[in-house]
């Protein structure tokens, strides 16, 4: 009996001690893969060596630097970001919500009028003028596009 208990003692401890060494293998692996110096996976594996499974479990809730892959992926998502915003509004017919350029003078799709003539000098009125530019009389209509 005392047999068993001894060599569940020594299969536990040499459990333990594959796990503490394999956790101090990740932590320098993965301080390899996201940082650019080698000191830095140094130190993360003499952390894990000195502090069994804890220096492991440190290094994983802080785990310093930025893979490559995830910094090109930030630098992507930030462009994609910056990109969109610096995107005009694309604009929309109020009838079908087709997508409009600015020179469309009908709605493609519908044939709704985006633009009329001024009541008072015939100056075409564009989307967004509240008043006809050539003339104090004139009054623009209702616009017949919505930005999206
Ligand atoms: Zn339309
Ligand atoms: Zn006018």
């Amino acid at each position: 009996m005392a047999h068993v208990v001894q060599l569940t003692a020594l299969a536990c401890a040499v459990a333990l001690v594959v796990l503490w060494l394999a956790s101090a293998g990740w932590a320098y692996a993965n301080a390899r893969q996201r940082c650019r110096t080698g000191r830095a996976a140094l130190l993360a594996l003499a952390a894990a060596l000195v502090f069994p499974l804890l220096g492991a479990a440190l290094y994983a809730l802080v785990r310093p630097c930025e893979r490559d892959a995830d910094r090109r992926a930030r630098a992507l998502w930030l462009r994609t970001l910056e990109e969109l915003l610096a995107e005009p509004e694309q604009e929309h017919c109020l009838v079908c919500r087709t997508p409009l350029e600015p020179e469309f003078v009908r709605c493609p799709s519908c044939a709704t009028p985006l633009t009329h003539e001024c009541d008072d000098c015939g100056r075409t009125i564009r989307f967004g003028w509240s008043a006809c530019p050539d003339c104090v009389s004139g009054r623009a209509r209702p616009p017949l596009r919505v930005a999206a």
